[in-house]
């Protein structure tokens, strides 16, 4: 948040230049889904806020907008809660170690990806030449319209959990977690009691369950620390243990 809003004043200001603020404030806040239990804790972070902007000296009118600066700020929060990506690295702790995540990210241009059960789309956060990247991937080809759709949560734990053991159960965890009803192509054959299995091996496939590993399969120009000596770029690689997928 306190980048966001530093952010904004530089934009205001005359130091940055750009309208990555605008692009953040267009997004939806979905504010009327939020339990009012949320919605006190955005609260009690909007006050610390306040705070700080008032000790650096910000305009009052530093949101756009005609809501007071502390509702603007809630919607400001509401804005991160329901759009905000996870940045993470594979540290390579060894297998099951899981990703490291360090961080949030409201990237604009990437916030219009649907969720689907069964996606097409992976990401990984890397630094590219030193610079924060979100960088996106097709995890199989696509057909010419199909909508590409990524994953909000970790559908598979490698066990065959993840979000949910279930349809119903990983529904009601996306709408608990992002207030919607999931109803992508996997979830409508799994409601109509096809077999849940099937997406569940296509999952598997882009995980490395070798040895207990339980690493992503990305492609091998994603690989941490670019493509390892000796692959492909067609070939795809285990983030966390390096093992080439087979
Ligand atoms: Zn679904
Ligand atoms: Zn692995």
């Amino acid at each position: 948040m306190l980048r966001v809003l530093r952010r904004r004043m530089d934009e205001i200001t005359g130091s940055s230049s750009g309208s990555a603020f605008d692009a953040v404030w267009a997004l939806c806040d979905n504010r009327a889904h939020f339990s009012p239990a949320r919605i006190a804790s955005f609260s009690r972070i909007a006050t610390a806020l306040e705070s700080y902007l008032r000790a650096v000296g910000a305009p009052a009118d530093l949101l756009p907008g005609p809501l007071p600066l502390h509702d603007a700020l809630i919607s400001l929060i509401s804005r991160e809660e329901c759009n905000s990506f996870g940045v993470y690295t594979f540290a390579r702790k060894g297998p099951r170690s899981g990703r490291d995540s360090h961080g949030l990210a409201l990237i604009p241009d990437a916030v219009y990806f649907n969720h689907g059960c069964l996606p097409n789309v992976g990401h990984v956060s890397r630094n590219v030449d030193g610079v924060p990247a979100y960088l996106f991937y097709a995890l199989r080809d696509l057909d010419a319209g199909e909508e590409a759709e990524i994953s909000y949560v970790e559908l598979d734990d490698g066990e065959g959990a993840g979000v949910g053991r279930t349809v119903t159960e990983r529904r009601d965890t996306l709408e608990r977690l992002f207030l919607f009803r999931c109803d992508c192509a996997r979830c409508r054959v799994e409601m109509g009691g096809g077999d849940s299995d099937v997406g569940r091996r296509e999952l598997a496939r882009m995980l490395c369950l070798e040895g207990g590993c339980r690493g992503r399969f990305v492609p091998a120009d994603m690989a941490v620390g670019g493509r390892p000596v000796g692959l492909e770029e067609e070939d795809w690689v285990c983030e966390a243990c390096g093992r080439k997928r087979v």
